[in-house]
């Protein structure tokens, strides 16, 4: 195994630790999101999403000779985000599960970023296929809740207001 095939299945498994645990806080967004409708229909598309890139991954490993039980824990669990998505029983959960994921896409984008590198440089050409295809997914998502972020502060502000509704999720 050349130096670069060993970094690269070092950040395929990160980068399959970083999609499991993306999995499990869209997950639990979801199950608590109940009065804005448009941002619980886009985390649950990106479940799908991250679920299909997990297994997409996990080829990529097995081609180079990896196994995905061997997963670390390492990128996802060090990250801030993975802190807010721990406070999200807050009064402003919603807002604050916004920004966390907000948070977790770019460190996605950055991990596919780098992928895509080493794929080329360890001369994987479907890994390197497969990572520029679930980066462009992470960017679609990161942009979408950029978007996304004033319209649910609004609402979230305009809920605040009303005492018979839980505006925090
Ligand atoms: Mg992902
Ligand atoms: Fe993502």
């Amino acid at each position: 195994m050349t130096e670069a095939q060993d970094h690269l299945l070092d950040w395929l498994q990160d980068a399959h630790a970083m999609e499991e645990q993306a999995e499990s806080m869209l997950l639990s967004m979801s199950l608590r999101l109940t009065h804005y409708p448009e941002l619980k229909t886009k985390i649950d598309l990106h479940i799908d999403e991250t679920r299909q890139q997990a297994m997409l991954l996990a080829t990529c490993i097995e081609r180079q000779g990896g196994a995905t039980s061997a997963v670390k824990d390492t990128t996802g669990k060090l990250m801030a985000s993975g802190q807010a998505f721990m406070n999200m029983f807050a009064s402003d959960e919603v807002i604050k599960a916004g920004l966390a994921s907000y948070a977790f896409e770019h460190l996605e984008i950055a991990a596919y970023s780098a992928l895509i590198v080493a794929a080329e440089q360890a001369g994987d050409t479907d890994t390197q296929t497969i990572c520029e295809r679930i980066l462009q997914q992470e960017v679609a998502m990161a942009a979408w809740l950029s978007h996304n972020l004033s319209g649910t502060t609004r609402k979230f502000m305009k809920l605040s207001g009303d005492p018979e509704l839980i505006a925090k999720r």
